[in-house]
């Protein structure tokens, strides 16, 4: 069986410092990252750079090829890793990447909604037992400078963000909407926070821009951070959300409907607390257990 390849930038500066990892395409149908990384290689030089820059925009070559957010074997990556380096080809992409992460001295991993989702801007971490790490990662969060910081559960397993927690690799993602589309304001805010994070770690001079932080959100229960368990659809059928993004809704409130073919049967989903709409479905058909959205608790209206 071939070892897996990934497609690596690998930008040296002229002056000695931290390496930091940046990833797209985890998951092959993310495309906000894909770009954002490859406008990044053009804008990055070794002149003004101090350390070591790793781009790598699309690590999962065959689940972009399928048009997918997974590969022919149907494993979910981001629950894969660290992967084995005999196994199927997500697994192999695993082992691969969790090479790479557990080598950097940081990392971030940008993501989206994919083809069914979307995800109200995040920079999200998971509350690492090492206040050092922890303490690195809020400080990178915030630099990525995103309406929405979230921290959650730590002890998350097969996610590229476990082996950096493993390693102790101070390491951020971020989420910025999704929907099968490739937003161009999303790819900028990607670009401009992955500087925002080097001039952080003084790999580059920037100067800070004013926060656009908006949420700063801590939730470290069991499975906080786990997007695809959330408000499951109690049937299959035609969804409809009648909430947005980024809107802070009540317990009890509707968010949004379920349909048979002719509307005969409409079920109602309401939102088990009060909070922000950080995730929302938005490819109409869903099957019963789907996720349907997120909503994380916070007191602000
Ligand atoms: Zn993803």
């Amino acid at each position: 069986m071939s070892d897996v390849q990934l497609a690596v930038c690998d930008i040296q500066g002229d002056t000695h410092g931290p390496c930091l990892l940046i990833t797209g395409g985890v998951h092959g149908d993310e495309f906000e990252s894909m770009v954002a990384i490859r406008r990044l290689r053009r804008l990055l030089s070794s002149a003004n750079l101090c350390g070591r820059v790793l781009l790598v925009p699309v690590v999962n070559e065959p689940a972009f090829e399928r048009k997918h957010r997974c590969a022919e074997d149907g494993l979910d990556l981001a629950r894969t890793f660290p992967g084995t380096s005999t196994g199927t080809i997500t697994q192999r992409i695993a082992y691969a990447a969790a090479r790479l992460i557990s080598g950097a001295d940081y990392y971030i991993d940008l993501h989206t909604g994919g083809t069914t989702m979307s995800v109200w801007p995040l920079a999200g971490y998971c509350l690492h037992q090492e206040p050092r790490v922890l303490d690195m990662q809020r400080r990178m969060a915030r630099a990525f400078n995103l309406p929405v910081i979230w921290g959650t559960d730590p002890s998350l397993q097969g996610r590229s963000l476990s082996v950096a927690r493993d390693a102790n690799v101070p390491a951020i993602y971020v989420e910025y909407l999704g929907a099968a589309t490739c937003s161009s304001p999303g790819v900028q805010a990607y670009v401009e926070g992955c500087l925002n994070v080097m001039a952080e770690l003084a790999m580059i001079d920037r100067p800070a821009p004013s926060s656009l932080v908006e949420y700063l959100i801590e939730d470290d229960r069991p499975s906080s951070g786990h997007m695809q368990i959330q408000n499951p659809a109690p049937c299959a059928g035609y969804f409809e959300a009648t909430v947005e993004l980024g809107q802070v809704v009540d317990q009890g409130q509707l968010i949004g409907t379920i349909s048979d073919p002719l509307g005969d049967q409409i079920v109602e989903v309401r939102s088990a607390t009060r909070g922000l709409v950080l995730v929302l479905r938005t490819f109409p058909r869903v099957d019963q257990d789907e996720a349907l959205a997120v909503i994380v608790e916070t007191d602000r209206r």
